[in-house]
């Protein structure tokens, strides 16, 4: 009964401007560690983790860009099948909030069914910034998003709220289609 072949298996793509804390966001969550010397890496990167969607345990796997973002060069197989996508800006990066609408229009050309999209703004430990409030980025950007999130893969602040938020989704997501 307990097989893990059983598991549903989700996908949940992480999106946005390079820099703006994907890969980190995503390691402090699967491994709950923060390093800024992390390299870029090259090639797939990606993580699972099983967690519980209220009584059912999932697998969520998490497809994080390998440095495509910065060429463009995302093909739509990376977003394809995505049950939610996490859309990610940093506080202290103005372009990344200009350039969200890009990513919206990727999932929304790439996907058949297209999937929650939750905006995630990380690095709100950094405070003195100046980029936009969080009442602008509410008011400008909320209605593009299913959700907004705020958090800082530094501290962990926000981040098991966004991942546990985004799996909820993904999870009632899959099961519209089954
Ligand atoms: P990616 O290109 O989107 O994958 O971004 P990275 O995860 O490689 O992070 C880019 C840079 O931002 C690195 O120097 C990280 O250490 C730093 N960074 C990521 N998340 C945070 C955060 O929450 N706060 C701060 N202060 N720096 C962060
Ligand atoms: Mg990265």
């Amino acid at each position: 009964m307990n097989n893990e072949v059983d598991l549903p298996h989700l996908k949940i793509v992480l999106l946005g401007n390079s820099g703006v804390g994907k890969t980190s966001l995503m390691n402090r969550w699967t491994a709950g560690k923060f390093s800024t010397s992390a390299k870029s890496t090259v090639g797939a990167n990606h993580q699972r983790k099983k967690v519980f969607v209220g009584r059912d345990e999932v697998e969520i796997f998490l497809w994080d860009t390998a440095g495509q973002e910065q060429f463009q060069a995302l093909t739509p197989l990376y977003v394809r099948n995505a049950a939610t996508a996490l859309i990610l800006a940093a506080v202290d990066d103005a372009n990344s909030f200009d350039t969200l609408q890009t990513w919206v229009d990727l999932i929304n050309s790439a996907c058949e069914h297209v999937p929650p999209m939750i905006l995630v703004v990380n690095k709100i430990d950094i405070v003195d910034h100046t980029s936009y409030s969080n009442e602008e980025i509410e008011s400008r950007f909320g209605p593009m998003f299913s959700s907004i999130f705020f958090a800082s893969a530094a501290t962990g602040e926000g981040v098991d709220t966004c991942f546990m938020q985004a799996a909820h989704s993904a999870f009632n997501f899959s099961k519209s289609f089954t």
